[in-house]
Formats: C-alpha cells, sequence, structure tokens
C-alpha cells in the first residue's frame, strides 16, 4: 500500500507501466513516463532549487499535466504544492502568497506575465514545469517525505468569509483517494474525464488523483467548455466524469445534446453545491445516473456520497457516508441539524496554523441536513445563509424554488439583510430571462401566493447575472455588499 502520495506513482509505473495515465491535448502519458518525469523534477527540486520538507511552491496555470507532476514529485521530498485559482484578481492572490510565503512559482505558459509580477511582488522564483524536467540526471533525492506531513495546501471557495488554506497531509490525500476510489468503483479498465478545475479538491480529489491511484486514465481538458466536453464523449469514451451544476446546464443547453452519443459513460458525478431537480432529470432521462457527492475543501472532499444504483430512486438525496468517514447532525431542530465529519481524509489544520476541528476531532461543515430512516442525507442549506427573520428560520431554497417556478425567471438567489426590526429580512436577487419584462410588484404578488407572508423578499436587486465563484456557487456576501456597501 502507498505510504506517500509519490508511492502511487511508483507501484503504477511497476504495476502497470505502459498504460496510459493521461491524457492532454490528445497526447497520451503512460504510468511508467509519468512516474519517471515526477522523479526527474522531485531531484531538480531538492539539488536545483534547495526545496526541503515543508517548503511550498505555488503553481498558476489552467488544468495541465505539469501541476498533478509537480504535486508528486513535491511529495517526493515531503514539500507542498499551493495551487492557485486562476480567476483571482491580482489583490487575492497577494494575500493567499502572504499567507502562505512559497519561495517558488510554477507557471504555464499562459499566465507568463501575471506570474512574472507575482514573482517579483513576492520575491519568488518564476518557472515553467519544462525547467524542472530539462536536465537529465540520476542524483538521489532523500526519502524524506512522511505520512503526516502537508503535502498540499488548498483555498476553500470563501463563499462564507474569507478562504482558508486547508492543509492537506500525504496522509489525508491518500485516505481521500482511496476512500472516492472504492465508493466509485474506479478500476483500471475506467476512462475519467476532468473538466472542473485542479486548483479546487473537487477537480483535483474527488476522480483525478482516485484515477491515478486505482491506475484508470484521466482525460485532463484545461477547463471546461461545452463542446469540447461532448467532442470528448463521443470520442474518448469516457467512463466517468465530475460536473457541477451550471456545467451540467451548459450540457444540456447545447445544441448537440439531444444527440449525443453518451453511452461510455456508466455515471456523472457532481457536487459542490445543492443540485437542481431538473437538471438531474434531464441526464436521467438520457439513461445517465447522476451520483452525488457531498463534501467541503476540509473534508477531503469525498464525505456523503450517492452512487449510482441509488442515484434515481434517492434524487435529490447526496446518500450515505462514504466507507470510514463518520458523519453526525449537531443541533438538531425539526429534523434538521448541522452536519459534522470526522474521517481521515479531513485536514485538522489551516495554513499556517489554526485548528480546523472541534477537540474531539470533528469538522464542522456549516451545512443544514436531515437524516432519512435509511441513514440517507439531503442538504437543505448552510447555517450562513439561514436567514433568521422575527425569530423564524427561513431556508433561502425555498424562497429560491417558489420564484423559479416563475417563467421569466433565469437565476435568483435569497440572501438576508440585517434588519432594525426583525433582526434579518430577506432579499432577493433576480436574473430575468432576456427579453422578459416582468416587474417587481408582479414577482412579488406571485410570491405572496405561495409562500408565508414573513419569507417574502424586502428588498429585490435586479441584476444581469449572479456572481459566483469558480465552480458557479453563489456569492451572497458580494449580493449583500451590492445593497449595503459597508458590509
Ligand atoms: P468557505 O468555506 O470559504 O465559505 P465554501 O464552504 O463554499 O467556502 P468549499 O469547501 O469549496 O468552500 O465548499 C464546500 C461547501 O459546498 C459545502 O460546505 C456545501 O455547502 C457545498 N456542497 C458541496 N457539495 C455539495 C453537495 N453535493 N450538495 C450540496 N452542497 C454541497
Amino acid at each position: 500500500l502507498p505510504r506517500v502520495l509519490a508511492d502511487v506513482l511508483v507501484n503504477q509505473a511497476r504495476a502497470n507501466p505502459t498504460a496510459a495515465a493521461l491524457q492532454f491535448n490528445g497526447i497520451e502519458c503512460s504510468y511508467a513516463l509519468l512516474a519517471a518525469e515526477c522523479k526527474r523534477a522531485a531531484m531538480r527540486l531538492w539539488h536545483g532549487w534547495g526545496v526541503r520538507c515543508g517548503d511550498r511552491v505555488a503553481w498558476l496555470g489552467g488544468n495541465h499535466p505539469a501541476q498533478i507532476a509537480l504535486l508528486f514529485a513535491l511529495s517526493r521530498i515531503g514539500a507542498v504544492l499551493l495551487p492557485l485559482n486562476t480567476r483571482l484578481a491580482p489583490a487575492e492572490w497577494d494575500a493567499q502568497l502572504r499567507n502562505c510565503s512559497p519561495r517558488h512559482l510554477v507557471h504555464d505558459g499562459a499566465f507568463a506575465s501575471a506570474a512574472r509580477d507575482l514573482a517579483t511582488r513576492h520575491a519568488m522564483a518564476g518557472h515553467t514545469f519544462d525547467e524542472l524536467v530539462r536536465d537529465e540526471g540520476d542524483a538521489a533525492v532523500p526519502e524524506v517525505a512522511q505520512p503526516d506531513m502537508p503535502a498540499l495546501l488548498v483555498f476553500t471557495s470563501g463563499t462564507t468569509g474569507q478562504p482558508k488554506a486547508a492543509i492537506h497531509t500525504q496522509a489525508s490525500l491518500l485516505a481521500n483517494m482511496r476512500i472516492a476510489a472504492q465508493v466509485q468503483g474506479i478500476t483500471r479498465q475506467d476512462v475519467v474525464a476532468t473538466m472542473l478545475p485542479l486548483f479546487h479538491v473537487g477537480g483535483l480529489c474527488i476522480q483525478t488523483l482516485p484515477a491515478l491511484y486505482a491506475g484508470a486514465k484521466v482525460i485532463l481538458h484545461p477547463k471546461f467548455v461545452p463542446e469540447a466536453a461532448i467532442d470528448c464523449f463521443e470520442r474518448d469514451r469516457p467512463t466517468l466524469t465530475l460536473q457541477v451544476p451550471a456545467t451540467m446546464k451548459a450540457l444540456i443547453d447545447h445544441p448537440r445534446w439531444p444527440g449525443a452519443d453518451l453511452r461510455s459513460l456508466r455515471a456523472v458525478w457532481a457536487g459542490s453545491s445543492v443540485l437542481p431537480a431538473p437538471l438531474v432529470a434531464a441526464f436521467h432521462n438520457r439513461g445517465l445516473p447522476v451520483c452525488n457527492v457531498y463534501g467541503a475543501t476540509e473534508t477531503g472532499p469525498f464525505s456523503i456520497a450517492l452512487p449510482p444504483e441509488h442515484a434515481v430512486s434517492h434524487a435529490g438525496s447526496c446518500g450515505w457516508p462514504a466507507p470510514g468517514v463518520q458523519v453526525q447532525l449537531a443541533g438538531v431542530k425539526g429534523g434538521v441539524g448541522e452536519v459534522l465529519v470526522r474521517a481521515p481524509n479531513v485536514v485538522s489544520r489551516y495554513w499556517p496554523d489554526e485548528p480546523a476541528c472541534d477537540e474531539a476531532g470533528w469538522f464542522h461543515t456549516g451545512d443544514l441536513a436531515s437524516r432519512a430512516g435509511d441513514g440517507s442525507y439531503t442538504i437543505v442549506g448552510r447555517s450562513k445563509d439561514l436567514i433568521i427573520s422575527g425569530g423564524e428560520n427561513i431556508h433561502p431554497a425555498e424562497i429560491e424554488a417558489a420564484l423559479a417556478l416563475h417563467d421569466a425567471i433565469a437565476e435568483c438567489a435569497a440572501f438576508a439583510l440585517p434588519d432594525d426590526r426583525w433582526g434579518e429580512v430577506v432579499a432577493v436577487a433576480v436574473v430575468r430571462v432576456a427579453g422578459a419584462a416582468c416587474t417587481q410588484e408582479e414577482l412579488a404578488g406571485f410570491l405572496a401566493a405561495r409562500l408565508a407572508r414573513f419569507k417574502l423578499p424586502h428588498r429585490w436587486l435586479f441584476v444581469d447575472a449572479l456572481p459566483k465563484t469558480a465552480l458557479g456557487k453563489v456569492q451572497r456576501g458580494e449580493l449583500v455588499r451590492r445593497i449595503s456597501p459597508s458590509m
């Protein structure tokens, strides 16, 4: 069994040398080649750049095999990868780099100019991955990596507050690979299509690393493009893919979707937020089970999962705790409580040194869920998003679902605004369908016929688009700031 991350590739290169590990831009790289490149990169990192255990090395780029190779190369010498979110503004990168203080930044060519600026501002040496593997050589690298050493820093999305850098260790990443590969039944025969960003745990840890752990092939896309995704499904015949609601929507809206050949896929896994029922139904109607995976940056993220055999019967639920993952609901009221997770794939700290879990090792997710008689969980919202008005708990999802029934609504988000009288009141941000001219009064009347009075919005915000993270999560804090800039 692999003890540290680097063992994963060493083992596969021994057992499975000629099998394809990665495919990128139509070019395949075998396990033997990937393992050899990682070994060479580790040698350069240690001997050439002087990177030591615990040192951080940042990566800036779209999805690229170099990021994966860099993670494994760093893991050989006990050093830590910090992937930067390519969508952030320079000031946000600055904050993350100040927090984690890497001395080296590796980038892909497309980000050369941003990387140069960042390297200058933060006294980092900037490199391309090619520089790491250019030189031949066989100097040995000391086997210093230990399972409890940090291997990966991933920033949370910051949907509810300031992003924090969760510290995944060699052991937590390995545990997550094992758990995710087991639940999805990934084998050497599988071909995984990765289209979501590798700078989040979703893109990296749900299918990509578990596929390498299992000796499967990963087709890596630089980013999600609907046309390229459909091409990939038809030409490269993947058996598994991971999507989020925004990419599922883009797929079903594509003119080629109705005729697309999706037969190679045995399941589509999806997560990151509650999966809207119509999207799930659109996939089920094409004979494709949509499996739900629930978790957070801090939890690996593979915590609760709905496997294919229950995808239709339990649509809307996120299923059962994965093997070895303990889940409990805290402070249950009316059948709903906060999800707590304790598992070997959960991080224990944030960088540089802040505990992520309580004294008993439970991570408090801030998500609210109910548990059915058969032990399956359904996420009903987030405690921080809950709107408490005059002592009543209002779930934004309930208001959003009611409003979404109106033909003129393309998208909407409900959120809390502070209020002197009620504590908080409901506000909604609305994106109208192109060309729809319905008024606030009309929408308010529509909701009044469907919801209790205390749940009705006090403020309406009409916007062209909802502010969202890279994975399409609505940034409610940003909406509040648009109404009250001082918050
Ligand atoms: P921050 O912690 O910085 O505010 P964040 O919580 O959005 O940001 P992530 O770790 O990226 O950071 O997201 C984890 C959250 O995503 C979970 O706590 C949950 O709210 C939501 N989530 C993930 N998967 C699912 C799912 N399958 N169903 C419903 N919600 C999900």
